[in-house]
């Protein structure tokens, strides 16, 4: 029999490193709720046409990369369906988004998730094929504000705080604006004509891309394609005035909080429907890999949706990046140690000793718990390993109430009253 592994590009996550995650995801919490956002979870899965049409069918996710099955109908009153992994999460927030109606309050919706998204890529360092992404979306009706520049910026900004709280520095904020639903139009036709004589050349995909999707060659990663695609029209020089107005907008206000940034008038980013401003934050640390972050406007997505119009902005951040970004020249994180390890000294003891445990977490102890079974010498050991102090419970400590606290550390040995046990301990 062969033994049995996490599949290829999935991995479990273990402590003490989910500690790390942990700290991570307590962090996003703190500080999205400073800027008044709530939590969201959709279902990890969805019907395939979500994707297909909010995702784009030309990009690489939903052509390549989607776990796409086909649900068997249970019942006659069901219909067999077919359903997708979520490869990215901004799809169902806008469904949801359309599906609750949220946009009759007439506000503002700020909703951020966590969570794993499924993409079938070639993993590598930083890119697995079940990955989890912390994001964050700013949708609604444009009478309240959605359309506003002054959205875009602040989403920015709170990104530059919360990686600054993380204690992640040397990342690099990359934007451009990609026009919207008129101007992008001339700007595809441009990029057509660019690449109608010079196609053949690219590489496979590029030639694809060239035909159906032009915008998404100025994606392409092919360094022999890189040449040609240098030498494209850029998006900047075919921007209406109402766009060139918001994305200076946009600039001024990061100006004005001082987040710095670099305009790359080739980044448009790997899904379709991004209007106006896109982003990315890199970081160096991160090797090929180095997107540590990807987001942007998308001002038609909900119709695309068949919803209402409510222009939005979002982002989605690499969890599993950030973490390798935190952990690079971090010394490996040592397990957290408990505050004591119960010893009970024979199996007799072992209920009294689970009773005394239980009263000491109940306290706020992180306490662990032997077994009568160990005797002295075993509990010591093991003990030792996992907590900072034993604490023993012999036929002598239980017929006193008068327990043995050994501190591993210091060797120093006290005696304690079963009743001040956890006050001693906390103070410790
Ligand atoms: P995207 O949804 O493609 O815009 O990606 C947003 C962010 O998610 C990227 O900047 C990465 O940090 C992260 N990400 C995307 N795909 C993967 C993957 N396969 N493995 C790990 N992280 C990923």
């Amino acid at each position: 029999m062969t033994l049995l592994k996490a599949v290829r590009g999935t991995r479990d996550l273990l402590p003490p490193e989910t500690e790390l995650w942990e700290r991570v995801e307590a962090t996003t919490r703190r500080v999205f709720a400073r800027y008044n956002f709530g939590e969201i979870r959709t279902p990890i899965f969805e019907d395939t046409q979500l994707f297909a049409r909010g995702v784009g069918e030309e990009t690489d996710i939903v052509s390549k990369e989607m776990y796409t099955w086909e649900d068997r109908a249970r019942a006659q009153s069901e219909k067999s369906q077919s359903l997708t992994l979520r490869p990215e999460n901004t799809a169902g927030v806008v469904r949801a988004y359309i599906e609750h109606k949220m946009g009759e309050t007439g506000l503002l919706q700020k909703l951020y998730y966590i969570g794993p998204q499924f993409r079938r890529e070639r993993p590598q360092k930083g890119r697995y094929r079940q990955f989890w992404q912390i994001g964050a979306e700013v949708i609604g009706p444009p009478s309240a504000g959605s359309e506003s520049p002054l959205r875009d910026a602040e989403v920015l900004e709170m990104l530059a705080s919360f990686l600054d709280e993380l204690g992640i520095s040397g990342w690099t904020l990359v934007l451009n604006s990609v026009g919207c639903s008129t101007d992008r139009p001339r700007y595809v036709a441009a990029l057509r004509e660019a690449l109608a004589p010079v196609k053949h050349q690219m590489s496979e995909d590029n030639q694809r891309r060239a035909e159906t999707n032009p915008l998404r060659v100025l994606d392409s990663k092919d360094p022999s394609d890189e040449a040609i695609v240098a030498n494209l029209p850029k998006i900047a020089d075919y921007l209406d005035e109402a766009s060139k107005a918001h994305f200076a907008a946009v600039l001024a206000a990061l100006d004005a909080c001082g987040v710095q940034y670099e305009v790359n008038p080739r980044l448009v980013r790997g899904l379709d429907y991004y209007t106006r401003t896109t982003f990315e934050f890199t970081h160096g640390g991160l090797g090929a890999q180095n997107a540590l972050l990807g987001g942007g406007r998308y001002d038609g997505l909900s119709e695309m949706l068949d919803g209402p119009k409510a222009p939005g902005i979002g982002f989605a951040m690499g969890l599993d990046r950030l973490i390798l970004t935190l952990q690079a020249g971090q010394a490996e994180s040592a397990p957290t140690l408990a505050d004591a390890f119960i010893a009970p000294l024979s199996e007799s003891l072992n209920a009294e000793a689970l009773a005394l445990a239980r009263d000491l977490r109940r306290a706020g102890l992180r306490i662990d718990l032997g077994d009568g079974a160990f005797r002295i010498k075993k509990s010591f050991e093991i003990g030792n390993k996992l907590a900072r102090k034993i604490v023993l419970l012999g036929e002598d400590e239980q017929r006193s109430g008068i327990l043995t606290v050994k501190n591993f550390a210091t060797g120093e040995q006290t005696k304690i009253p079963r009743g001040e046990l956890a006050q001693a301990l906390q103070n410790s």
